[in-house]
């Protein structure tokens, strides 16, 4: 699967693509990652990205042509304009981060890592010509109901949700397909896809691990995990993550 970044700081990749399961998964090929200088598609001395907001107000906007220009490019084909938009081949989204999106869950992320390419498009200052939202990308997409000061770290989010759910990521498959919003009890019932109801959580989140030392500081892990009775672990564990979302994220029963 290939990953294109874009952005007006190429260097902020640098940490979050050099750890753990991304670095991994460059390494073997499993992701290409290419991250694009937005600058680069700009036309004057000054390298312009953004300018003054029609109507008024503060801060801000990233233009609209450099962040076409280098989609365009990138795809090796035209997007069209008004009155004759070009369609994009399948297998491919161009996504706009940004606070005012539909939210990022792990249903997007399973469905994002079915696809060939993923163009992810960083926003700056107030936000981005809303022409990019409506006419280049695919989607827009929140990470979260908070607002950040830039799109690089929800676009390395992304990149880092959907590349661990690509086949061979991680070393052991089984573990992202039963892990929060994904476990056994929530099967067929992923957030956003059903509707909740029968006191039945629409996700699950994962239920609580343990390791050595069996008793910490006085602290005793829970009996039946020791104890090797396979059947009664597994029912531990599914009663526990029905309590544990109830406790922290009640949200998803309703
Ligand atoms: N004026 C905007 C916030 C701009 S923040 C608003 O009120 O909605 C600048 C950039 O940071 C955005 O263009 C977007 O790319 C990114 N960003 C901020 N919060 C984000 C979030 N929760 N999810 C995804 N991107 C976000």
């Amino acid at each position: 699967m290939r990953f294109d970044l874009i952005t007006i700081f190429p260097e902020f990749f640098a940490g979050p693509l050099e750890h753990g399961i991304v670095r991994r998964a460059r390494e073997a090929g499993i992701v290409q990652i290419q991250v694009q200088d937005l600058r680069e598609f700009t036309k004057d001395r000054h390298r312009t990205v953004d300018d003054r907001p029609f109507g008024g107000g503060e801060g801000m906007v990233l233009k609209p042509e450099p962040l076409f220009e280098a989609v365009e490019k990138l795809l090796g084909r035209n997007v069209g304009e008004a009155g004759n938009k070009n369609a994009l081949e399948p297998g491919t989204a161009i996504v706009l981060m940004s606070a005012a999106g539909r939210l990022f869950t792990q249903v997007t992320a399973r469905r994002y890592a079915q696809l060939q390419r993923l163009v992810l498009i960083c926003g700056r200052y107030e936000g981005v010509d809303e022409r990019v939202a409506e006419h280049l990308a695919t989607e827009e997409i929140s990470v979260g109901d908070y607002v950040l000061s830039g799109g690089e770290l929800p676009a390395a989010m992304v990149l880092d949700a959907v590349t661990r759910l690509l086949p061979g990521a991680v070393g052991n498959e089984a573990s992202t397909q039963n892990e929060s919003f994904s476990g056994e009890g929530a099967e067929g019932m992923f957030a956003s896809e059903v509707v909740a109801g029968n006191g039945q959580p629409r996700a699950l989140l994962d239920f609580p691990h343990y390791t050595r030392p069996a008793e910490y500081r006085g602290w005793k892990v829970p009996e039946v995990l020791i104890g090797g009775n396979h059947a009664e672990v597994a029912k531990w564990r599914a009663l526990e993550a029905q309590q544990k979302t109830r406790r922290n994220r009640p949200d998803l029963f309703r």
